[in-house]
């Protein structure tokens, strides 16, 4: 059951992150309604994953507002943006599993930000019964519950990708957030993945945004594009309404990239 927290998605108003020197987003404004399906495009060290760590509450920003579900991140404190972070799933480019263990308790982990640390440590060494059944059931919707007591690196990329799918959702989120969960698979597999995330998030309602730099699956699976370049929105739009030019224009690399690249270009 999704949490009584009132609900009103993603804003994003003028907001620059830097790090250091970097600027990793440049005055970037983008609304993101709940229960929308939005798909991150743009090459790499356009923001994507910025984008993605601000919305997921893990980095504020250097200027600008960042509201999530009707809060204004700057304005909370570490407590309360533990709890709003605790209802938003995300899948890390690299997943984040330990990979020492079962996948029973990868799962389990999902839960963490909701409970105490007591509460954490018993479900850890000793799940309840109904922990155990509750995560076979989300093993099963992604495929794998057969992995159960499986040890999580003995899976394959595949499977462990499931794996971080499955614990975002045991967390019972009510948005979900993926990194380019397809980087690390064959294209095959990949395009399961964005299926079976964009089904899940569909059929529950589940606000999802994903960075994918695979420009077919963000054409054939989301409804909406942002494109990044640079640190800056260059398209917000229908996926319909993007035209191959634009989608062009997004990958070219400037001037300056052409000349770090060793001019290997003719
Ligand atoms: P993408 O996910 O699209 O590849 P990122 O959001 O990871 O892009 O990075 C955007 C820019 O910000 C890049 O130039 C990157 O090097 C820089 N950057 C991202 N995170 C950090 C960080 N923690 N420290 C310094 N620079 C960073
Ligand atoms: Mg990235």
């Amino acid at each position: 059951m999704i949490q009584a927290t009132q609900q009103n998605g993603f804003q994003l108003n003028g907001v620059t992150v830097r790090f250091g020197d970097t600027v990793a987003l440049r005055d970037v404004t983008v609304d993101f309604k709940d229960g929308e399906r939005v798909g991150l495009v743009g090459p790499s060290g356009s923001g994507k994953t910025t984008l993605l760590r601000l919305l997921n509450g893990a980095i504020r920003p250097s200027q600008g507002d960042v509201n999530l579900h009707g809060q204004h991140v700057q304005n909370l404190s570490v407590k309360q943006l533990r709890r709003i972070r605790s209802e938003i799933g995300f899948i890390p480019q690299d997943l984040s599993l330990v990979p020492n263990v079962r996948v029973l308790h990868n799962v389990l982990s999902g839960r963490f930000g909701k409970q105490s640390f007591i509460g954490s440590m018993r479900s850890m060494l000793l799940p309840r019964k109904r922990e155990a059944i509750d995560v076979h059931a989300i093993l099963e919707r992604v495929g794998i519950e057969e992995k159960l007591y499986h040890r999580t690196d003995h899976l394959s990329g595949g499977q462990q990708q499931r794996v971080a799918v499955a614990r975002a959702l045991y967390q019972q989120p009510i948005a979900l957030l993926a990194d380019e969960p397809v980087s690390s698979v064959d294209p095959a597999r990949a395009r399961d993945t964005v299926e079976l995330l964009t089904n899940i998030a569909e059929q529950q309602h589940i606000t999802l945004c994903m960075s994918l730099h695979t420009l077919s699956l963000a054409r054939a699976f989301f409804p909406r594009l942002v494109g990044l370049r640079h640190g800056q929105v260059v398209f917000d739009r229908a996926t319909d309404d993007i035209t191959d030019d634009e989608f062009t224009e997004l990958y070219r690399l400037s001037d300056d990239e052409l000349l770090e690249d060793g001019g290997e270009q003719s």
